[in-house]
Formats: C-alpha cells, sequence, structure tokens
C-alpha cells in the first residue's frame, strides 16, 4: 500500500491506523466510492514516514503529515467486507460531528463563563464593566446562540443513538456549535481588553481552539454545502 495523507493525528504515538484503501481499481467500479477497503494495521515505521506539522493550537495531541511507501498489509487486517470500506468510514463521520459540537459548545461556554465574570469583576471609573449594555448584550447573544447550538447537538445525539438518520442534524449541530463557540471566543477575548490577550485568562488560548472544530472534521462551507444540495434539493455546485 503505498500514498499520503496530511492532518494525521496522534501518528507520532500511534502502533496502529485506520487506513481506507482502493483494492477494487477505479476503472472496473460503478461508483466511485466502491471497491474502496477497510484496514486496522500496524503503523510500520521503516515503511510510514511521519512529520509532525507545527501549528498555533491544539497541542494536546500531535498533527502530522504520512508518507506511506510499500507498506505490507495482512489481509487479516481487513475490517468488514472487502470493497465496503467506504460505507463504513461514514458511519463514523455523524458521530465525529456531533462530538465535535458537543466539544465545541463547552469550549464557547467555558470562554463565555471567563468573559462574564471579568465583566463583574473589572472596575473601570468606579463601576463594572459588565453594567454597561455594549459589555452585556454580546455576551447574551453569545449566550443565545451557544445553547440554541447545544439544543441541535442534542437532537443530532438523540436521532443517532435511536439509529435514525442524522446527517442533516449532525452537519447542522457542528456548524452551529462551532460558529457560535468561535463568536464566544471573540467575544471573551473583546470582553477582557488587554486582559483577553494575556495568556493569564486563557481565552487567546480559546480562540485559537476554537478554529479547529471550525475547520475539522469539515469545513463550514462543505456543510453549507450539503444542507443546500442534500436537505434543501439545490442543484450540485460542481
Ligand atoms: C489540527 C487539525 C487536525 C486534523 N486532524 C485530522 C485527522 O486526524 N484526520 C483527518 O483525516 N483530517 C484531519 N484534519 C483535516 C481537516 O479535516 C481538513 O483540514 C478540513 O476538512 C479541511 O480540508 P482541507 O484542509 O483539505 O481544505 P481544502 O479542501 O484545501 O479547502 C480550503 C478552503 O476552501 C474551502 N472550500 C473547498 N472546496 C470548497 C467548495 N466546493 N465550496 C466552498 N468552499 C470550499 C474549504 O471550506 C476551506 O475553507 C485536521 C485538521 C487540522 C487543522
Amino acid at each position: 500500500m503505498s500514498g499520503s495523507k496530511i492532518w494525521i493525528s496522534t501518528a507520532q504515538v500511534a502502533n496502529r491506523m485506520l487506513i481506507l484503501a482502493r483494492t477494487t481499481p477505479i476503472e472496473q467500479v460503478k461508483r466511485k466510492t466502491d471497491g474502496l477497503s477497510l484496514f486496522y494495521t500496524a503503523t510500520d515505521r521503516s515503511r510510514v514516514e511521519i512529520r509532525a506539522i507545527p501549528k498555533m493550537g491544539r497541542h494536546a495531541v500531535d498533527s502530522n503529515m504520512l508518507f506511506i511507501d510499500n507498506l505490507e498489509v495482512p489481509a487479516d487486517d481487513l475490517i468488514g467486507a472487502e470493497g465496503d470500506g467506504f460505507r463504513q468510514i461514514l458511519h463514523g463521520f455523524n458521530p465525529e460531528r456531533i462530538l465535535i459540537a458537543a466539544e465545541a459548545v463547552g469550549l464557547g461556554r467555558a470562554a463565555l463563563r471567563k468573559a462574564t465574570q471579568y465583566a463583574k469583576d473589572r472596575v473601570v471609573f468606579d463601576r463594572p464593566i459588565g453594567q454597561n449594555q455594549g459589555i452585556q448584550h454580546p455576551l447574551a447573544v453569545c449566550w443565545m446562540n451557544l445553547e440554541a447550538a447545544n439544543l441541535m447537538v442534542m437532537q443530532a445525539a438523540t436521532l443517532y443513538d435511536a439509529q435514525q438518520d442524522c446527517g442533516a442534524q449532525a452537519n447542522a449541530a457542528k456548524y452551529l456549535a462551532a460558529e457560535a463557540a468561535f463568536s464566544a471566543c471573540q467575544t471573551a477575548m473583546m470582553t477582557l481588553g488587554g486582559m483577553g490577550y494575556s495568556r493569564e485568562y486563557h481565552v487567546e488560548r480559546y480562540l485559537r481552539e476554537s478554529f479547529i472544530p471550525r475547520i475539522a472534521p469539515v469545513s463550514p462551507h462543505m456543510i453549507l454545502n450539503f444542507i443546500a444540495e442534500k436537505v434543501l434539493g439545490l442543484p450540485k455546485s460542481y
């Protein structure tokens, strides 16, 4: 097996990796997504070069570029039926979106908590800055957006748990939660003024981290494409 892939999490420490590989040539399949198989195989470092990517946040896990050169994968490492790998990998997409969305809601709530506390504590010209509606209103909007996003997360999770179709809700939850989290982190930064830029209050770190649920595992633009085409039935843009 040979190929390359960027942005692979935890490859510095992983003993095994999940690989989706073409096992039937593309000319011999009806749809491009047919003929792919899923393997769970050893990360043989003599055949897999792993290069860490320097990045702006998410330092709890490493992110990497992988270059796979003639890696031999035992047939026993196949997961499920041969040629059916794409369908199997799709199965994991919705729960991953729901999980990331829930994480984003938590991140946004943490930023909002810090900002609200700071607005109560910080006194300028003898009054807390949180007494100004110019400070209050953006925080109130963040709360509403986060809680609304959380309801979509819960709806998606409920459908998933009931083994019902949840693609639209899982994607919508990921989009809404990530945007709400980003907005809450940005609002927190501005609420703290100069101290938002200092590491002491952590909100600069939250803001950096809020880009991950926006970008990965799927970008906001691709979610909008999905909702427009699959949910609203609009013509494909490509
Ligand atoms: C820290 C981090 C960890 C990650 N971890 C993993 C991981 O463990 N495993 C993994 O597989 N991936 C991982 N990713 C990859 C991540 O899922 C992708 O970066 C993400 O899906 C965006 O794809 P891309 O980088 O190829 O962007 P591109 O496809 O190059 O797109 C660039 C920009 O153009 C926009 N764009 C592209 N096409 C269209 C279109 N048709 N319409 C409108 N806009 C468009 C995109 O939305 C995006 O904003 C990780 C990424 C990061 C940053």
